[in-house]
């Protein structure tokens, strides 16, 4: 690739413990590219829409580099908005650094290095962007990815449920099944842990960690 391709438009980077997926807890360099797409109603990183600057690979890889930690997460906004981000996330597992990417459901992840973990969102009705949904997407998935809903309500878990049913979701991957809510204190998080056990499904119940920590702030 020229070397006037290697860069994206980041708005930030940095450190902070890994808040959701299979790495959750861990100490992770966030590196959040600039731009989506999509425009879901409980988006929390509206502030990554626009603006951000051009970060050549040269000054990403520098800057990740002095944390003390091989795990890096490519995040927005949509990371696969940008086409350079797949030749990143391939430089980054050729570094040795273990990589995963957060995605929408919505771009091609076709071209997404395999050694890469996928954290693909499915995006329910409550999004008002499950039209979105690329199903084709699910092809790609390896048993090292993830699937995620964030759910909202009854109908966005009724959704997920037929959807999992349909794609034989957890016979893929680990699918993760997450309430909406920024602070975990709404109903949602309860009512959803009681549907889970009472339907007896396969999935991973999560809370994102960052925000019982820190609220939904920008850089954490
Ligand atoms: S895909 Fe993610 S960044 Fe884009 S609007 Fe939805 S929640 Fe926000």
């Amino acid at each position: 690739m020229p070397e006037s391709s290697q860069k994206l438009r980041i708005t930030e980077i940095f450190y902070s413990l890994q808040g959701e997926s299979k790495t959750v807890g861990l100490p992770t360099v966030f590196i959040r590219l600039t731009g989506c797409p999509l425009r879901c109603q409980y988006c929390d990183t509206e502030y990554a829409f626009q603006g951000g600057e051009w970060w050549h690979f040269g000054k990403i890889i520098n800057e990740v580099k002095k944390y003390n930690t091989p795990y890096l997460t490519l995040t927005g906004g949509e990371p696969l908005a940008q086409k350079a981000s797949i030749a990143l996330l391939k430089q980054l597992a050729d570094l040795g650094y273990k990589v995963s990417l957060e995605t929408s459901g919505a771009l091609d992840i076709q071209a997404v290095d395999p050694r890469v973990m996928k954290v693909m969102d499915l995006k329910t009705p409550s999004s008002n962007e499950e039209g979105k949904n690329n199903y084709s997407n699910l092809n790609f998935i390896t048993e090292y990815d993830q699937i995620k809903f964030v759910i909202c309500n009854r109908e966005d878990y009724n959704w997920a449920v037929s959807i999992l049913e349909k794609h034989k979701l957890t016979e893929k991957c680990e699918v993760l099944f997450s309430p909406v809510n920024l602070d975990g204190s709404a109903s949602i998080v309860k009512d959803l842990a009681n549907w889970i056990l009472t339907d007896q499904l396969a999935v991973r119940f999560q809370i994102q960690l960052h925000k019982m920590i820190w609220g939904n702030v920008p850089g954490v």
